[in-house]
């Protein structure tokens, strides 16, 4: 899934259990692994699948710089979205952490891919555990129900 779903939902699901903080933040984390369970899209980051080895990693500033962008514009609609329906003043600071610990899996799998550590080795292999093989490979359906996943969470929110 991308970010901006996972930190979506993260952040709904801690506002819905914020009278309960470590419930709150412990379903946001798992909230991640639940909704890599489903059939998804994802866009591939080319910088880091045409350079596999990742011991071997070369800086192709090309492919970094539209990875970069992609990662940039789903970051930002994320910090959008969570901003603008959980408004700073009123909103409580959990629902930022919720929304920054759905997404870090995936921050710690693309940490994995740049450093190769065995104890992000460890994480990345219980994150592909979860992680479905059923990959949606059209970005026109596969972002549609990732949208409609996002509309749902912010309607019943
Ligand atoms: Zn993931």
């Amino acid at each position: 899934m991308i970010i901006t779903t996972h930190a979506v939902v993260g952040a709904a699901v801690t506002n819905l259990l914020k009278f309960n903080p470590p419930l709150a933040l412990g379903t946001a984390l798992a909230s991640h692994f639940l909704l890599d369970i489903l059939p998804h899209y994802d866009y591939q980051l080319e910088s880091l699948s045409k350079t596999s080895d990742s011991s071997n990693l070369k800086l192709d500033y090309r492919l970094w710089f539209k990875d970069i962008r992609k990662l940039g514009l789903d970051f930002s609609s994320a910090f959008i979205l969570v901003l603008f329906f959980w408004p700073p003043p009123t909103s409580s600071y959990l629902v930022y952490l919720g929304a920054g610990l759905a997404i870090l899996p995936d921050g710690l799998h693309f940490l994995d891919h740049l450093m190769n550590w065995r104890i992000t080795n460890i994480f990345t292999s219980f994150h592909q555990f979860f992680h479905t093989s059923w990959r949606l490979n059209s970005p026109i359906w596969g972002l549609f129900w990732q949208i409609l996943i996002v509309l749902t969470v912010l309607i019943f929110n």
